[in-house]
């Protein structure tokens, strides 16, 4: 790997392009003969303004954002109630793990939460078994839990409902019909930047009737008005965003990077299913996620430990499972090479092959 850089399986934050981070260590003293570092540049000055403009243009271009979609903000668990509900509303949660089941119970200190379906952490419920209530101001979900590692492979069917969905950790990983939602919202720090910038996708229509009580920097209409820019926004996160929207549109786009994340996580899974059951996935084949991919070794849990401490010795770092679930997880966000994941596929052949 260039500069001695390891392969980073880590579920976040930020796995970026080696190609985003030159570009960023180019700039870090003076960007674009400005004399300034963009960390140092006033966010109303016209150089920032060009960063952000372009950066929003580039994420529209994408995703196809239509006109009617404004972007902007952060803390989305209770932004989201506070904007498009009022007190006593019924509020409708689909629940597949764990950032779902805490963006339920945030939503509870400010509406009726109605759980639609609760999964079992390995699949998602059968649509058929969900009760969305009449009167829902939105059905809420998480299009693909981290943790877990359950994605939808297609947007859930609520009617004329608003459908709001948490993308934070795939955002950006395939092509998306933003049309279908009335709210999209993703951290960046996993496929897009660094941490500190959450991106919020929300049709104009559910914009400007939030709660009297709502915090001015939740609020979306002061947000949409002020072009994200209410207050100083994380200037140097938003520049690096940018450098990666710029270089998907380069490569080819949504249609591209969703190309090659099947490919990666097809080489993955298969590995797991060639092992003759030395390794497991938790997570239901038609569930699977493209992102986040739990395995384990189901016979001896206690070589887990000892999976991921060789693997660091071959600089595949960053595979425990999350503190919550054990096992392993290999978090193979856009910037994963194709080549990190065969040489993590080869690994675990040989290490079954040891253990055996
Ligand atoms: N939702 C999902 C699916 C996540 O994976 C995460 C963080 O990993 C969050 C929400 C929370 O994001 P943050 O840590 O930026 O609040």
């Amino acid at each position: 790997q260039p500069y001695g850089r390891v392969f980073n399986f880590s579920a976040g934050p930020a796995v970026l392009p080696v190609e985003v981070l030159e570009q960023a260590q180019a700039d870090l003293l003076n960007w674009q003969g400005s004399g300034m570092s963009v960390m140092e540049m006033s966010h109303r000055g016209k150089e920032f303004q060009s960063i952000i403009d372009g950066a929003e243009a580039d994420l529209r271009a994408l995703l196809a954002i239509p006109d009617n979609y404004q972007g902007g903000a952060s803390s989305q668990f209770s932004a989201i109630p506070l904007n498009l509900s009022a007190e006593g509303d019924t509020l409708d949660y689909i629940v597949t793990g764990s950032w779902s089941k805490k963006a339920a119970g945030e939503a509870k200190k400010y509406g009726k939460v109605n759980v639609v379906a609760t999964g079992d952490n390995k699949s998602v419920p059968d649509p058929s078994s969900w009760k969305l209530s009449p009167d829902a101001k939105y059905v809420h979900y998480c299009d693909n839990e981290t943790i877990q590692g359950v994605e939808f492979k297609a947007p859930p069917v609520v009617g004329d409902k608003v459908l709001v969905a948490d993308m934070s950790s795939n955002f950006c990983s395939k092509p998306v019909d933003v049309s279908k939602y009335g709210l999209i919202y993703a951290g960046a720090q996993k496929n897009i930047g660094p941490a500190g910038v959450t991106i919020v996708i929300v049709r104009d229509d559910l914009i400007g009737n939030s709660r009297p009580s709502t915090p001015v920097m939740l609020d979306y209409k002061v947000q949409a008005d002020d072009k994200s820019m209410y207050n100083t926004p994380p200037c140097w996160a938003i520049y690096m965003c940018g450098l990666v929207f710029a270089k998907m549109r380069r490569d080819g786009g949504l249609a591209a990077v969703q190309q090659a994340n099947e490919k990666k996580a097809k080489v993955l899974y298969d590995a797991i299913a060639g092992s003759n059951g030395f390794y497991s996935s938790p997570v239901d084949a038609a569930a699977r996620s493209m992102m986040n991919v739990p395995f384990t070794i189901p016979a001896n849990a206690e070589l887990e430990k000892e999976f991921v401490s060789q693997a660091a010795k071959r600089s595949m770092i960053q595979l425990k499972g999350h503190r919550s679930v054990g096992g392993m997880r290999a978090s193979i966000y856009n910037s994963m090479p194709l080549d990190g994941v065969q040489q993590l596929a080869n690994f675990m052949k040989e290490f079954a092959a040891n253990s055996a």
